[in-house]
């Protein structure tokens, strides 16, 4: 389950809090040395978790927890919304074009979910706005991207464009927009080539889809299981091309909450969309207060 360890601990810290009664200094240090220890377990981001742990024991001495008897529980909320605030506050919704076409970008490396994501959208957006999405398949470097995708349109009942894997993907995609354009598609989704790891060649190419395309959303899609890694990872990309938005993947498996708590704080940028599972359906809208309390057990 995800963030077992890390609700686990963080109860734990809670509980011991609670059968206290009136909190003092020593009580206060010991919660916060279990809340880093945790969060540090949880492979969060060792600078977001000094400042989460500074930030929360100001307020805690600043409103005044030490030795009055609610304190347990006004540090439980002040643990919530900090943890709501360093995955970024409120929800922030999909960019969106002001006339037709919207164009979304998918990026992310080999693995992290970047073709099943295309499509779970892709679905979210014909069943909650009626939309007629266009998918572009320009991961011509995977094995088998190119009919992944195929398989989902026609699945979803969702138009696919293709031009095998012979064909230059910025080509693909300057095809497909001028394809999305005459079907006047009110959103397009392009499905670009992940590696194993960032390489130049790699960014390259995606500066030129996103120079030919101007997408209004480029969306990275990394791994909620690999932790810090994704973090790096998501770092890179944002500096190479500047990303709007990430979806985490894979939070239906046993992620730690290390890419949760710290994407947010080290990119600058938000998590938009989270993956829960392998279905289509399994695509959901961020937002950081649900995922603080989940998170809290
Ligand atoms: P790509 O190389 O980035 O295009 O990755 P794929 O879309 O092919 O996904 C890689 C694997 O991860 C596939 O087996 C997907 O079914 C799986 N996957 C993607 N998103 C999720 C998710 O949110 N949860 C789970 N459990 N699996 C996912």
């Amino acid at each position: 389950m995800a963030f077992e360890g890390l609700t686990e601990r963080l109860q734990n810290a809670m509980t011991k809090l609670r059968r206290k009664g009136k909190i003092s200094e020593t009580d206060l240090k010991e919660v916060m040395r279990e809340i880093r220890l945790a969060l540090l377990e949880a492979d969060v981001n060792f600078t977001v978790v000094k400042e989460f742990v500074k930030v929360v024991r100001e307020r805690a001495i600043g409103s005044e927890v030490l030795d009055s008897l609610t304190s347990s529980q006004q540090i439980v909320k002040i643990v919530n919304e900090e943890l709501t605030k360093v995955m970024g506050e409120t929800a922030v919704p999909l960019n969106k074009s002001p006339k037709i076409p919207t164009i979304i970008m998918m990026v992310g490396l080999q693995g992290a979910g970047k073709t099943t994501t295309a499509g779970k959208l892709a679905l979210k957006l014909k069943k909650e706005e009626n939309a007629r999405p266009l998918m572009i398949a320009a991961d011509v470097y995977r094995p088998a991207a190119i009919d992944q995708l195929q398989v989902l349109g026609r699945d979803l009942e969702i138009p696919v464009f293709e031009l095998g894997t012979k064909v230059n993907p910025v080509e693909i995609v300057r095809q497909g927009l001028a394809q999305a354009a005459e079907n006047k598609n009110d959103y397009i989704i392009i499905d670009t080539a992940g590696r194993l790891q960032i390489d130049e060649n790699l960014m390259d190419e995606l500066a030129q889809i996103k120079a030919l395309a101007a997408p209004n959303e480029i969306l990275l899609t990394v791994d909620s299981m690999t932790g810090q890694s994704a973090v790096d990872v998501a770092k890179g990309f944002n500096e190479q091309l500047d990303v709007t938005g990430i979806v985490l993947t894979k939070l239906d498996g046993d992620t730690r909450g290390g890419a949760a708590l710290s994407i947010r704080s080290v990119t600058g940028k938000p998590i938009k969309f989270i993956g829960q599972g392998e279905k289509m359906t399994d695509l959901d809208v961020f937002y950081p207060d649900r995922m603080a309390s989940r998170i809290l057990g």
